[in-house]
């Protein structure tokens, strides 16, 4: 079952459906389910002390039999953009990062100028794809996040939101893109789990077309998360021929270039939608006209847009930024051959908050503290 670590499972972890059946086990009338989901999901209790309209009778036999893992704040740092970045410790003392970043009116993005509040979500305690250029790469996989974790970075974000005065309650929190630490698709029940639940219209009730996952290109997983979750889609491409992507990716080496755009040509796409590929454009590597050509020709035929990421240098890992100009010059080539492309604004630099910078510092996974334990999965 999901979230069941030892033998007690993660209250915030169980789905609705599974809610109501322990509810149901113990008892209770069924209303008691939807009450204790919504003050899990909509309210983010961080405990159940603060579930006051419950029997204090449910109350103890939900904590005989669960335990309700809740993250607690371990840092937050504020970049002058208004980019929050958090660490949250788990219940056994891992470090993960979630990142808010607000968009207010500014034009850019799908959204126009609806201001837009998103929170970038991790899925796992480090990765273990081995992405050369990444930080969260060199950590190695600690372990996954369970779909409740998953979840309540988002309820501690929004409760956090609301104090800060940055948005209405109980959810100022308007898109959530899973690009934070770790690779979403290898923790797919966990993922597909938090989906369910960050979707329910008794939780926070995010709009499907607000929600996007962000994969280096698992391609069964692909084709699963398009058969049985309504979400957007985003492919970190970052290169352009295989000998290209696989040096800069392993999971390339299993699934290369031609089989992940296939992928993609077969992934529902409900109407309007599009596919974002992720390039992170690193100098001197992946950024010559020849490659922004063969970009273009890659994603023809794909209902897509490009985000265009200028590398955030990481020290010790051997890329460099690219220069302005090299950005400017590979966005007006897709340009030309219509592909829209838009460079993405790096956003927290100063907290060390934006791609590819996440790795909770100190923590276990800290790449200062321990050995990288990461290999890709082959
Ligand atoms: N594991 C998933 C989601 C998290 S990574 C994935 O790879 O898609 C989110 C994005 O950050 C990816 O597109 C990745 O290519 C990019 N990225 C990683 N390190 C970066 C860095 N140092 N600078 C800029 N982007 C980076
Ligand atoms: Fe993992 Fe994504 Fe980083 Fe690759 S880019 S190591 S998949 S987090």
């Amino acid at each position: 079952m999901s979230g069941r670590r030892g033998s007690r499972p993660d209250l915030r972890s169980l789905s609705a459906e599974a809610l109501g059946e322990l509810v149901a086990e113990l008892g209770e009338k069924p209303y008691r389910a939807r009450q204790v989901f919504r003050w899990l999901h909509r309210n983010g209790a961080a405990s159940l002390e603060e579930m006051t309209d419950l029997p204090t009778r449910l109350r103890a036999a939900l904590a005989e039999r669960c335990d309700l893992r809740t993250l607690s704040r371990a840092e937050e740092r504020r970049s002058g953009d208004g980019t929050i970045k958090w660490t949250w410790r788990t219940a056994d003392g891992l470090l993960v990062e979630s990142v808010y970043m607000p968009h207010g009116g500014d034009g850019e993005g799908e959204a126009g100028n609806r201001p837009r509040r998103t929170l970038c979500v991790s899925t796992q305690v480090g990765c273990a794809m081995g992405c050369t250029f990444c930080l969260t790469g060199t950590m190695g996989l600690a372990r996954n996040l369970g779909a409740g974790e998953i979840a309540d970075q988002v309820h501690r974000a929004n409760r956090r939101l609301v104090e800060l005065g940055e948005g209405p309650a109980p959810r100022p929190l308007t898109n959530l893109v899973f690009m934070g630490m770790g690779e979403p698709l290898h923790n797919y029940e966990e993922l597909k789990g938090a989906l369910g639940l960050l979707l329910h219209p008794d939780g926070p009730d995010f709009s499907h077309r607000h929600v996007t996952v962000s994969t280096s290109g698992l391609v069964p997983e692909i084709e699963r998360l398009g058969r049985e979750t309504p979400v957007k889609l985003a492919i970190s491409l970052n290169a352009t021929t295989d000998a290209q992507r696989e040096a800069l990716m392993p999971v390339d080496r299993r699934w290369p270039i031609a089989a992940l755009l296939e992928a993609c040509r077969r992934f529902p796409m409900r109407q309007g939608r599009r596919i974002t590929f992720e390039y992170v454009l690193l100098g001197g590597v992946n950024d010559s006209d020849d490659d922004a050509g063969r970009l273009a020709r890659l994603v023809s035929g794909i209902p897509a847009k490009v985000n265009l990421i200028p590398y955030n240098a990481s020290p010790g890992l051997g890329f460099a930024a690219p220069s302005p100009e090299r950005v400017e010059a590979f966005r007006r080539i897709l340009d030309a051959r219509r592909v829209t492309a838009v460079v993405r604004r790096n956003r927290g630099r100063d907290i060390a908050a934006a791609c590819g910078q996440l790795a909770a510092e100190g923590g276990p996974g800290d790449p200062r503290r321990r050995a990288p334990a990461g290999a890709a999965p082959r």
